[in-house]
């Protein structure tokens, strides 16, 4: 579903992604753990393409992002071909994001109407049943400050799945939230990992990661230092630099 290929990242001077490789099957759950700075969100936004790359290539669902079929680097004015292939990808983030002057069905059924032109009866129904799942649907009228962080990240999750992605991304979708909050939001992870999302989490819950993660990813210094199933990076890391991370978020 992902395959990265040697992905290199600057911002300035500053290297961020130093050719990082990363496949992700569809229906894998990886979750991406590392030091503050070691480029975690950065290779999230780099799947995504709200960023472009300075080097490697990357596919996500069997397309090339930022590259036209013949392999020439996509420009600015083909953002309308990029947007497409990011519609195949839901993302979630540490602050929710939703839109403030619509209400909770409103925020779901906007971007499925605007950018895909469903039918609005489908996105409603659709919508409605997502909100089921998260355990959100009597909230389906409320606006966005009247809920909790909790229910707010919940509406987010349920907002990316409407589009209906083959790939789910998540940048510390928990780590905003009081501690009472987290385990609803990392319930409605679970079922969706459950259920057989391609999903890459980016999270410092080291105990969803051992649960739900089929494969743990330990970034440092915008490369891969360690990854396999959680048993054993988290539960029994080789690499001195993932035993000390894993010490100091214990
Ligand atoms: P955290 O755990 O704190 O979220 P992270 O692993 O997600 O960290 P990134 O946000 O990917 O780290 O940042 C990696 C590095 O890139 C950091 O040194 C950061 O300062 C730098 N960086 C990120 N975004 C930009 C930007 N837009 N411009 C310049 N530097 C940036
Ligand atoms: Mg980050």
């Amino acid at each position: 579903m992902v395959r990265a290929d040697g992905i290199v990242k600057n911002y300035g001077k500053l290297n961020v992604l130093d050719g990082l490789d990363l496949e992700v099957d569809a229906g894998e759950v990886v979750c991406l753990i590392g030091p503050s700075g070691s480029g975690k969100s950065t290779f999230l936004r780099c799947i995504n393409h709200l960023e472009g790359i300075d080097g490697g290539r990357m596919w996500v669902d069997g397309k090339a992002m930022g590259y036209d079929i013949k392999g020439t680097r996509l420009h600015e004015q083909k953002e309308s071909r990029i947007c497409r292939s990011r519609t195949g990808i839901g993302m979630v983030f540490q602050h929710f994001n939703l839109f403030p002057h619509m209400t909770v069905l409103e925020n779901l059924v906007e971007a499925p109407r605007l950018v895909l032109g469903e039918k609005k009866s489908v996105v409603v129904q659709r919508a409605l049943e997502l909100l089921e799942k998260v355990g959100l649907a009597e909230k389906a009228g409320a606006f966005p400050r009247q809920l909790s962080g909790g229910q707010q990240q919940r509406v987010a999750i349920a907002r990316a799945l409407c589009m209906q992605p083959k790939l789910m991304l998540f940048d510390e979708p928990t780590s905003a939230l009081d501690p009472e909050l987290v385990g609803d939001v990392l319930k409605v992870m679970k079922d969706l990992a459950l259920s057989g999302m391609t999903m890459v989490v980016v999270t410092h819950e080291m105990n969803f990661a051992r649960d739900v993660a089929d494969r743990v990813v330990f970034m440092a210094d915008g490369r891969i230092v360690e990854q396999g199933p959680a048993r054993y990076v988290i539960t029994n890391p080789q690499h001195e630099r993932t035993k000390a991370f894993l010490s100091s978020v214990r």
